[in-house]
C-alpha cells in the first residue's frame, strides 16, 4: 500500500537519542523509519538561521563522562565535526565557579551540523508528527496527523515524556501502574531562548559566552565569537527555569524585550539589533530522571521509551539513552 511504510524500528524523534539508536539498530541489519514532526531533524539540538548568520538556539555545548560517548566524540573530533569550544567560562560569569576545568564541545557549522551528519544515511521523514500507536498483533501498527501509517516490529519513543505517553491514549495502551507514575513523575524545565541578530559586537569574556547558573539569565553566547556565524553576529540568550515561567505567557515582542535587556552591559552606544527570533523550549532539561537507560514496558510488543530522561540528561545522557535502547531492541528482534 502507497501510503503505508513497514520497517523492523520505528523511531518517533530524530534528536540524538533517535539517531544514535537508528544508527545501532541498522548496524545490526535492522530496517529503521526515523519520523520528525519538526522541518528539520535535531530536536533540542537545534541551529537556527537569522538574516545572513546561524545561531545554537536549544544546546550550546556538550560534555564527556563516559568511556562510551568519549569514542563517539574523539571519532567526530578527528572528522573535524566536533572541536573543543572551552575548558571553562570567564571568571566574570557570576557564580560560575562551580563549573570546573573540562572541556565543552561544539559542532562545527552548529549542532545542526552534527545532526545532519548522523542522520544522512537514514531514513528520517520531517514534517511527520506522529498523533497514535496501537499494537497489531506482535508488532506495531502508528499513524501520523496526514494520516500516513506505519507498520514496525518495534516502536522507540523519543519525545520527552508528556508527549511520548500522550501517543499511547488513542488506543488505550496501559503501563503496569509502578512504570507509569515512574514516567509521569518525570518533569521538565521549561526555558525561553532569544536570538538576536546585531550590527556589531558585544564585549563578552572568553570563550564569548557567559554562564550564569542562578541568574534570570542563565546563558548569553556569541556566535561568531563560538565560530559557527562567520557572517553576522548573533547572539544567544537563555532564561532560566524560574524567569522562563513568569514571561511564559506574555507576548512575544515582551519576552525578547525582557531577554535583550540582559545585553546592555556587553553593548557599546553604537550597538543596535537588526532582528530577534524567539524559541520557547516547553520541555528544555529533565527534573529527576528515571534511573535507568530506557524503559522497555513488559506487557505489549516490543516498545521502548528514551531520551535525556533516562539515566542522564543533556546531549550524553540523550546518546547513551539512545545507544542502549537501540542495543535492546535489536537483541529483543534478533
Ligand atoms: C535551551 C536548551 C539548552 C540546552 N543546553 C544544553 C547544553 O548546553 N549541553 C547539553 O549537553 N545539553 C543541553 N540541552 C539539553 C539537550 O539539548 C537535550 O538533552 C538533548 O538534545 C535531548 O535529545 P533527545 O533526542 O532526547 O530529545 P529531543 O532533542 O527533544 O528529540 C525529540 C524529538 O522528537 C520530536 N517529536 C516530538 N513529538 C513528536 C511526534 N509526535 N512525532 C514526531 N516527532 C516528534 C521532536 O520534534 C524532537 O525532534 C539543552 C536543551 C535546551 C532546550
Amino acid at each position: 500500500m502507497a501510503n503505508k511504510t513497514q520497517s523492523d524500528v520505528l523511531i518517533v524523534g530524530s534528536g540524538i537519542t533517535g539517531l544514535m539508536a537508528a544508527r545501532t539498530l541498522t548496524g545490526r541489519g535492522l530496517t529503521v523509519t526515523v519520523i520528525e514532526r519538526d522541518e528539520q531533524p535535531g530536536g533540542r539540538m537545534a541551529t537556527y538561521t537569522i538574516g545572513p548568520g546561524m545561531a545554537d538556539v536549544g544546546a550550546q555545548f556538550f560534555t564527556v563522562s563516559s568511556p562510551v560517548f568519549e569514542t563517539w566524540v574523539n571519532q567526530w573530533i578527528d572528522e573535524d565535526r566536533v572541536f573543543e569550544w572551552s575548558q571553562r567560562w570567564s571568571r566574570s560569569s557570576v557564580g560560575a565557579t562551580p563549573f570546573g576545568s573540562q572541556p565543552r564541545y561544539a559542532a562545527r557549522g552548529g549542532m545542526c551540523s552534527l545532526i545532519d551528519h548522523l542522520a544522512a544515511d537514514l531514513d528520517v521523514r520531517t514534517r511527520s508528527r506522529l498523533v497514535a500507536i496501537a499494537p497489531n498483533g506482535p508488532s506495531w501498527e502508528a499513524i501520523d496527523e496526514k494520516s500516513k501509517t506505519y507498520e514496525a516490529r518495534a516502536v522507540l519513543l523519543t519525545p520527552p515524556i508528556p508527549l511520548a505517553l500522550d501517543l499511547l491514549k488513542p488506543a488505550q495502551i496501559t503501563l503496569p501502574d509502578a512504570d507509569r507514575a515512574a514516567l509521569e513523575a518525570i518533569t521538565y524545565m521549561p526555558c525561553l531562548a532569544g536570538l538576536f541578530w546585531i550590527n556589531s559586537t558585544l564585549s563578552l569574556p572568553e570563550p564569548g559566552a557567559i554562564h550564569l547558573p542562578n541568574a534570570q539569565i542563565t546563558w548569553i553566547a556569541d556566535n561568531r565569537h563560538k565560530g559557527i556565524s562567520p557572517n553576522a553576529t548573533i547572539i544567544t540568550v537563555h532564561a532560566g527555569p524560574e524567569y522562563s515561567r513568569q514571561l511564559w505567557h506574555r507576548t512575544e515582542w515582551e519576552i525578547l524585550a525582557a531577554l535583550e535587556a540582559s545585553l546592555r552591559l556587553y553593548k557599546d552606544p553604537n550597538t543596535h539589533t537588526i532582528e530577534r527570533q524567539l524559541k520557547a523550549w516547553q520541555y528544555a532539561m529533565p527534573i529527576m530522571p528515571h534511573p535507568d537507560r530506557f524503559y522497555i514496558p513488559d506487557n505489549l510488543p516490543p516498545l521502548a521509551f528514551a531520551g535525556d530522561a533516562f539515566g542522564g540528561p543533556r546531549v550524553e545522557g540523550a546518546a547513551l539513552s539512545g545507544l542502549a535502547a537501540g542495543a535492546a531492541l535489536a537483541a529483543r528482534l534478533a
